[in-house]
């Protein structure tokens, strides 16, 4: 009997063991075939590099156009006993408060997940700037999104009617926390990416769609360049030593050639788009809001016109704003007519510093420091490779949090790029950049964790060629924090008298990620001279 039993235990066992083990192999088999179509790179041989030299002499056109990316939100979800619900559970089936429709949550991207959109305070924009010096067509696209990462960039370029003849598009996006996660990390749970798919197409066909617009929109153009570099510095708050920021405006004003009227501006700050941080429920750009309907509408103090505005579509693009530079809730902003002080993210607060932005940019714009009447393109793109380090976003690239494929084993394409037209220069950075790699200021702080000197010098303005010299961040990617090695600190002792590691690091891809791209951008700078 024993020896029976035994021997039907033995088969049992090997019966169990080769089940369990079939099970356990087609597990692993699915588990790496699922981590593996994440990983997979979705632009195979996909590089974007040129070459561009342009003629001083070319006389120059530009377009402009903004399309809604407005999504559908119900200004008041109910269940379906028509109780008011302020953070809807995925999966579940809501009413738009009339008790019609059945929608699926928006979730709001930045701050904390479970964030879901109570409805709409003003439109989300892919607003267009196109340029062109007859040889060459750069179109510059703007989304109103936390940030757009470089598969979904190579996605809408493909999708840009050839016939808009565009030689290369560079999409930004102003780091809006209260719009759309496009991102993947902000959904109902950290476990649950916030991206609707529906959502983001629609988002890739209207910035396709802007730039067909803006080309439409070409006219002979003078470009009215000027800056003022101090008077928004109050606006926000550096919230990580060294204090350093890039709170300068940069401002260019097209002007239509033969009637004067203007066909668009670029003014370009650098500021998170989070003035009213983490309680907001309502889809809005944020400041950049106030700041652009001023410049194009005029500025107003209460109902009357205290500055009139020059018309046409104004693109804001961001600058330098990791490290973190932010209209903190401890930061007050002065509304620049009645001198009340806004401490709580509000509207109010943010409408104040829009209004205060566009008046410093509507006085720069009257008196020009430069006209441009002709000018050439000259520019170099590189597509390039950064190495994932840290190992949050190696989990959530391999689970597909993070939405984007991978070009070899943990490397991300992504993608830099620098041009000049006459006295402008600009560079184009895939994600958050400290201001003192842009400006200078890097330090070599007690506790940093590499015992090193400053890696990224000179600055980035520095090696710019050109009077005037624009950083356009989040572009054509979002790859996090772009932190100088030399104030990396993620091990004690801390820097700068911390207790704890500063924030920052978790959400960079690692410490050589601002050495790589410097390296980059200065042999790139160098062969645009
Ligand atoms: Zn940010």
């Amino acid at each position: 009997m024993h020896k029976l039993n035994n021997e039907i235990s033995i088969k049992n066992m090997k019966t169990f063991l080769k089940i369990s083990g079939s099970l356990l192999l087609g597990l692993i088999i699915v588990l790496s075939l699922w981590i593996h179509s994440n990983l997979k790179d979705r632009n195979p041989g996909y590089k974007a590099d040129m070459i561009i030299r342009g003629n001083n002499l070319s006389p120059l056109k530009t377009g402009f156009a903004a399309v809604p990316i407005t999504p559908d939100v119900p200004d008041k979800w109910t269940d379906k006993n028509g109780d008011a619900k302020y953070t809807p559970k995925d999966g579940d089936t809501f009413t738009d408060g009339n008790g019609n429709g059945v929608f699926d949550p928006v979730w709001i991207a930045g701050f904390s997940n479970g964030r879901a959109a109570n409805g709409v305070h003003d439109d989300l924009w892919a607003r267009t700037m196109v340029i062109d010096d007859g040889k060459t067509r750069i179109a510059i696209v703007v989304l109103d999104a936390i940030g757009f990462m470089n598969d979904d960039v190579i996605d809408v370029r493909k999708r840009i009617p050839a016939e808009s003849g565009v030689t290369y598009t560079i999409i930004t996006s102003t780091h809006s926390h209260e719009a759309p996660d496009l991102l993947g990390l902000w959904g109902e749970t950290p476990y649950k990416s916030g991206i609707n798919k529906k959502y983001r197409e629609f988002v890739k066909d209207q910035a396709a769609k802007s730039v067909a617009d803006a080309v439409k929109n070409m006219k002979p153009a003078l470009l009215y360049v000027s800056e003022n570099l101090t008077e928004a510095g109050l606006l926000v708050k550096d919230t990580r030593a060294p204090q350093i920021s890039d709170s300068g405006l940069r401002l260019i004003r097209a002007v239509d050639k033969e009637n004067g009227k203007t066909l668009g501006s670029l003014v370009a700050w650098a500021d998170h788009g989070e003035t009213l941080w983490s309680k907001n429920l309502l889809i809005t750009s944020d400041f950049a809001h106030y700041f652009r309907e001023g410049v194009e509408k005029g500025v107003f103090s209460g109902d009357s016109l205290v500055k009139p505005g020059i018309g046409g579509v104004a693109v804001y693009i961001n600058g330098a704003i990791g490290g973190l530079m932010t209209t903190h809730p401890s930061l007050p902003v002065q509304d620049p007519f009645t001198g009340k002080e806004y401490m709580e993210p509000t509207f109010e607060k943010a409408e104040a510093q829009g209004k205060k932005l566009a008046m410093i940019a509507l006085t720069s714009m009257d008196k020009p420091a430069e006209i441009i009447d002709s000018a050439g393109i000259s520019g170099i793109v590189k597509t390039i490779n950064l190495p994932i380090d840290n190992k949050m976003f190696k989990l959530g690239t391999a689970v597909g949090m993070l939405n984007r494929g991978t070009t070899g084993w943990m490397n991300m394409r992504s993608e830099l790029s620098v041009f000049s037209i006459g006295p402008l220069s600009f560079a184009t950075i895939p994600g958050e950049i400290y201001p003192e790699i842009v400006n200078g200021g890097i330090e070599t702080p007690q506790g940093q964790d590499f015992k090193i000197n400053p890696e990224e010098i000179p600055s980035v303005r520095e090696m710019m060629p050109g009077k005037y010299k624009l950083i356009f961040c989040l572009a054509n990617d979002e790859i996090g924090y772009i932190i100088p090695k030399s104030q990396w600190d993620v091990d004690p002792p801390f820097t700068y008298g911390r207790k704890d590691s500063p924030y920052g690091e978790e959400n960079s891809l690692g410490p050589e990620t601002a050495p790589l791209i410097h390296s980059y951008l200065k042999e790139m700078l160098s062969s645009l001279k």
